[in-house]
């Protein structure tokens, strides 16, 4: 007897080919009905015998498209309509749409196989996709997801695209950015000569200069790369010169695996996440030195081509290994448009390999590594974002600005948080404006009028993002204290809500609730509950605020504000910059001093002790510099860090660095064995708070987690002990998780 059912599939089944998968696994088990793409994700009307529908579910769970995520699949018995036949019905327009906008995707292997085969009528053709892959987020202007609300609404199909696209077993059916030579966009060089206006004969010629050594402006799929041979010493200073970047490292693409593995040290867990549809940049230890590229620092970001333009840049012979870093200056946020590129990039680049389809929103490459604790997610963005990152019980929609620093948003709609690609810092204007635009860019997609919002920011006075957030006519604004937002993150993307754990907050700087610098926290509670602040760092000062942040020494002195016969010896006998001397005038005299719990200037304070003399030039300079030496010694102790129920105390962990220096010992060992004594530190606070409040996890939340040797003494730690250690997964440690836990934080007070 035949039965009909209604099956609502929910998650990212937009976008990525899942009709006409529907379309062809209807077909195998002789299914009848229709499918169209609803508000909430894609429904589903199937006709057939029981044994017949229950195979056809059972492969639409168990056999989705590459791309595709389900995340729920309801079925409801209806009375039968009678159809004849499986048909792809017209998107039903409506409501909110709640339906998720898929990331973008990496070329895949069957475009691959016809972007190199000489008969195939989009041989080198640089815009080449299908469903399976190809750009999504960085070309849809609005929902539903529809050709004229693209990018591509411009260029009209030919016969051949139309014809593709209009066919349910074709791998272009409705594959919204279709295009071929013959109606697609284009590529053209400019800047060498007369412009180059043909795909293959611009992008011949880019990957010729950059062989000699030019560096080259790229559009990508979500911005302007700068790309220069990652070989040539020459150039790579050149760029770093004109970028106005001093050390900050860049990223490379190698042409291949086999390359990324004489490059980097690949774990087959890095492997995977380095080929993974996201293509993302992958953080592992430098196997070759590439001068320049990333000085002072352990570990190369690779990625691979995940484009057609890039294969077709190292097909053409570019450089196997070329650093491919973005568009802008200092950290600026990156140009994604092409008026933009060339005013703003003119005078860094050589010449420009520009494409004619527009990029609706700019969107970073992701930023990956595989540490101790599994895959993390650093840096947020293309092939990420705008996936939902959790689950949260929300009744009215909330908004969440995040902190200044590695600024990203989360709008929280239908139950589900979706975090906005990385932003930058806010302090810049052009960063700022680009945070106005995310937001309205995150409101307007899914249909969320402000006023129906609940607003949730940042306690710090001074940041923009809570300035804009309280200026908004939202129907309630909440202000969430930062480190607690940290542990909240952690919490939120396992869905945890009434779990009670310890929360380690450790980073460089956040605004506390007693309006100190707060930055080594320890919280028990849960997200249903709240976070008790039940311990903290020993407080120093910060001489001279926001500067102390960038010169090392001159936090190192507000270190010592109770050890000042340490402070005399380390002035008299260690050579430190002159910043030493001066700040500690002001912690003498206790004036322009501000307290601090920050766990980030700690390992300042031990970077200038052990050598680090000059200032930084971006986040976390000098704690990965202090990681970096670490490395090159052999496990040589623990400093010691006692904790008395309340506070980790710094100061035995001080008086033996300086008594180390002073005897000579190797900067190398005191930094590991500072480390170690830190990961004891907190491993101690972190089991007594857990045995006194009756909690069994412990959460490491902040950007100092992302200290991979820390990690890996913490995990060593914590083997022994009958604790789960939680950290960040697909939502980073560092600032970039905290507007996800401010969402959280106020979807559990939201209404
Ligand atoms: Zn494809
Ligand atoms: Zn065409
Ligand atoms: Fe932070």
């Amino acid at each position: 007897m035949k039965a009909a059912w209604r099956i609502r599939v929910r998650g990212v089944v937009q976008g990525v080919g899942f009709r006409p998968f529907v379309y062809r696994v209807a077909e195998r088990w002789g299914i009848t009905g229709w499918v169209l793409n609803g508000v909430e994700g894609v429904v589903i009307h199937a006709e057939g015998e029981p044994a017949a529908l229950e195979g056809f579910v059972t492969d639409l769970e168990q056999r989705p498209p590459a791309a595709a995520r389900v995340t729920s699949v309801e079925i409801q018995d209806v009375p039968l309509e009678g159809h004849d036949a499986f048909v792809i019905r017209a998107s039903a327009g409506g409501d909110r749409p709640t339906a998720r906008i898929p990331p973008d995707m990496a070329t895949c292997p069957a475009c691959l196989e016809e972007l190199f085969d000489p008969r195939d009528p989009r041989y080198l053709y640089p815009y080449i996709n299908c469903t399976d892959c190809g750009p999504r987020y960085t070309v849809i202007e609005g929902l539903p997801y529809d050709r004229c609300r693209t990018t591509m609404r411009a260029w009209e199909m030919c016969p051949l695209c139309a014809a593709q696209y209009a066919d349910p077993r074709d791998r272009r059916f409705h594959a919204q950015p279709v295009a071929c030579p013959r109606c697609g966009p284009h590529y053209y060089l400019l800047g060498a000569g007369d412009p180059v206006r043909d795909d293959r004969e611009a992008i011949a010629r880019a990957a010729t200069l950059l062989k000699e050594g030019w560096i080259l402006a790229v559009k990508g799929l979500g911005g302007y790369h700068l790309a220069c041979d990652a070989e040539n010493a020459r150039a790579v200073a050149t760029l770093r010169q004109r970028k106005r970047r001093e050390d900050k490292p860049f990223a490379l693409m190698v042409r291949d695996v086999e390359t990324a593995r004489t490059v980097v040290e690949l774990s087959p867990e890095a492997e995977e996440l380095l080929t993974s549809p996201a293509r993302p940049i992958v953080l592992a230890p430098a196997r070759r030195e590439l001068p320049g590229v990333a000085p002072g620092n352990r570990d190369l970001g690779v990625m691979l081509p995940y484009t057609p333009l890039h294969h077709l840049l190292f097909h053409f012979g570019a450089p196997p290994v070329l650093v491919m870093t973005s568009a802008n200056r200092s950290s600026e946020p990156t140009v994604y448009e092409d008026d933009d590129a060339r005013r703003r990039l003119g005078d860094i680049a050589d010449a420009f390999l520009m494409g004619e389809r527009p990029i609706a929103r700019y969107v970073d490459d992701s930023v990956t590594r595989v540490g101790p604790f599994g895959p993390m997610v650093i840096r947020r963005g293309r092939g990420y974002a705008p996936l939902p990152v959790a689950s949260l019980p929300a009744g009215a929609p909330v908004l969440a600005l995040g902190a200044d620093l590695k600024n990203t948003v989360t709008l929280v709609v239908g139950g589900q948080a979706i975090t906005s690609q990385h932003i930058g810092d806010l302090e810049h204007y052009e960063a700022y404006q680009a945070f106005e635009r995310v937001v309205h860019d995150l409101l307007r997609m899914y249909e969320v009028p402000v006023e129906e919002t609940v607003v949730a920011f940042d306690l710090h006075p001074d940041y923009r993002s809570s300035a804009f957030a309280r200026s908004l006519p939202a129907r309630a604004h909440h202000g969430v204290q930062h480190h607690r937002a940290h542990v909240a993150a952690v919490l939120a993307e396992r869905g945890e809500m009434g779990r009670r754990v310890v929360g380690v907050a450790f980073d460089g700087t956040g605004y506390g609730d007693d309006g100190a610098i707060w930055g080594g926290e320890f919280f028990v509670g849960s997200l249903e509950e709240g976070l008790s602040r039940e311990g903290h760092l020993r407080y120093a000062v910060l001489p001279g605020g926001d500067a102390a942040a960038r010169f090392p020494a001159q936090a190192a002195a507000g270190f010592f504000v109770d050890l000042p016969d340490l402070a005399a010896e380390v002035r008299e006998r260690l050579a430190l910059p002159g910043r030493f001397a001066t700040a500690w005038k002001l912690v003498e005299k206790r004036v322009r001093v501000f307290p601090t719990t920050s766990a980030g200037r700690l390992f300042d304070t031990v970077a200038a002790l052990v050598g680090f003399s000059g200032g930084i030039t971006f986040e976390g300079q000098a704690a990965i510099w202090l990681e970096h030496l670490a490395r090159g010694a052999a496990p040589a102790g623990a400093y010691p860090m006692p904790w008395d129920g309340r506070e980790l105390d710094f100061r035995p962990l001080l008086e033996a660095v300086v008594a180390d220096r002073l005897r000579g010992r190797d900067a190398a060992a005191i930094a590991r064995a500072f480390h170690r004594g830190l990961a004891e530190g907190i491993y101690r606070a972190a089991t007594a708070l857990a045995e006194a409040h009756g909690a069994d996890v412990v959460v490491l939340s902040g950007g100092v987690f992302q200290n991979q040797l820390l990690l890996e003494d913490l995990k060593d730690l914590f083997a022994g002990a009958a604790l789960e250690v939680w950290t960040g997964r697909d939502v980073p440690v560092n600032d970039g998780g905290i507007s996800l836990g401010q969402a959280a934080v106020a979807a559990t007070l939201a209404p």
